[in-house]
């Protein structure tokens, strides 16, 4: 990740001698809040910190979120080495990679493995083919209908994290077969939040931070009164309500995945943006939603996406691997949790 921070650096100050960039607003508790669209979703940053330090910090942050999406991330960019990646599928020479792609592959496939294939950023074709980021945020004029069996029959023969090769070494590669399509949707904003708290580490006069990116959060350092964070969990069912509050100190990451993010719905059915890899259409689990405690933002986003489609049984022991606590809020109501996760959240309803 050393190269980002470097370009990250260097960007920002150019933000900065160009004095744009927003400024925040003190909340009375000796932080500055912002609010602002970065990979394609809202963040929020709450920084304790002197005035400037943070006005700046802000400003790096944002940047280094463009640059992420921009250059490493993004399927739809052309820029990104996600997009290189892809367009190279089929290739005899396969892609060369950066050493934090390489990381970032290895690591999504170990966890591919370790849940029985559920978490799969090799779907893209299936994602693609439904596309329901795209109804969700609107189509005019459109009706949403769900693409046909042999469709999502045939988008799946172009999936399967089992089919890429990773070859490591001081030059790494990435086969895959033709037709097959990245999609780190499920793990980008966990892998930003943990570029995030790297960056805030080198900002001494931090003390705390909470920022939010869409479904993930990360909380940092502590408060200048020394109380601890408190996060709340949206309730599936009424998602201006809570399942509980996370009382924590120090470093987290908390992500959730549900059906009421992003979905579509047709005939009476609500069609999401989780993707069973086993059957090609939305994980029916009986699950509404599921929350991820861990100190790595990408093992948490990972791992609430694939306790999604996993469940409770299999989901609780995937998560105890990972050493992340986790929270399942199913579609009858009931919450079940690690018993880890007992000792950080307050059940509020
Ligand atoms: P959000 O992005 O809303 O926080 P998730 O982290 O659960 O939600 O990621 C969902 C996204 O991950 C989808 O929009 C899609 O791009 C991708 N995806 C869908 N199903 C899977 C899966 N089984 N494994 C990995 N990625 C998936
Ligand atoms: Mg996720």
């Amino acid at each position: 990740m050393k190269r980002f921070f470097r370009t990250v650096v260097f960007l920002a100050s150019v933000v900065c001698c160009c004095g744009c960039g927003r400024k925040g607003e003190f909340d009375g508790t000796g932080s500055r809040q912002y609010a602002d669209i970065a990979m394609g979703t809202v963040i929020r940053q709450s920084i304790y910190a002197p005035e400037r330090t943070a006005d700046t910090f802000i400003k790096t942050a944002q940047v280094y979120l463009e640059h992420l999406e921009r250059d490493f991330l993004s399927w739809r960019l052309d820029t990104s080495e996600v997009y290189r990646i892809n367009a190279s599928a089929g290739s005899e020479e396969g892609c060369a990679l950066s050493e934090e792609m390489a990381e970032l592959l290895y690591s999504c496939m170990k966890l591919h493995r370790d849940s029985a294939g559920a978490f799969d950023v090799t779907l893209g074709a299936a994602v693609r083919l439904w596309d329901i980021d795209g109804w969700a945020a609107g189509r005019e004029g459109e009706v949403f209908s769900p693409p046909s069996d042999g469709a999502v029959e045939e988008a799946l023969t172009f999936c399967g994290g089992e089919q890429i090769n990773l070859v490591r070494g001081a030059e790494s590669r990435l086969f895959m077969p033709e037709g097959m399509r990245l999609d780190l949707g499920a793990v980008g904003k966990g892998f930003a939040l943990a570029g995030i708290g790297e960056l805030l580490k080198e900002q001494e006069e931090i003390g705390g931070a909470v920022i939010s990116l869409g479904g993930s959060i990360l909380t940092y350092g502590q408060k200048p009164d020394g109380s601890p964070w408190r996060v709340s969990i949206v309730d599936p069912f009424d998602t201006a309500d809570s399942v509980g509050i996370l009382t924590l100190r120090g470093q987290w990451c908390i992500s959730t995945s549900g059906d009421y993010e992003r979905y579509a719905e047709a005939g009476g059915v609500r069609y999401h943006h989780i993707l069973d890899p086993a059957t090609g259409y939305p994980a029916d689990s009986g699950v509404r939603g599921v929350t991820v405690l861990s100190g790595d933002g990408l093992v948490s986003d990972a791992l609430s996406t694939a306790c999604f489609i996993l469940g409770p049984e299999q989901g609780l022991a995937l998560a105890a691997e990972y050493g992340a606590e986790v929270l399942f809020v199913m579609a009858d109501g009931e919450i079940v949790m690690s018993q880890g996760m007992e000792s950080y959240i307050e059940v509020g309803r």
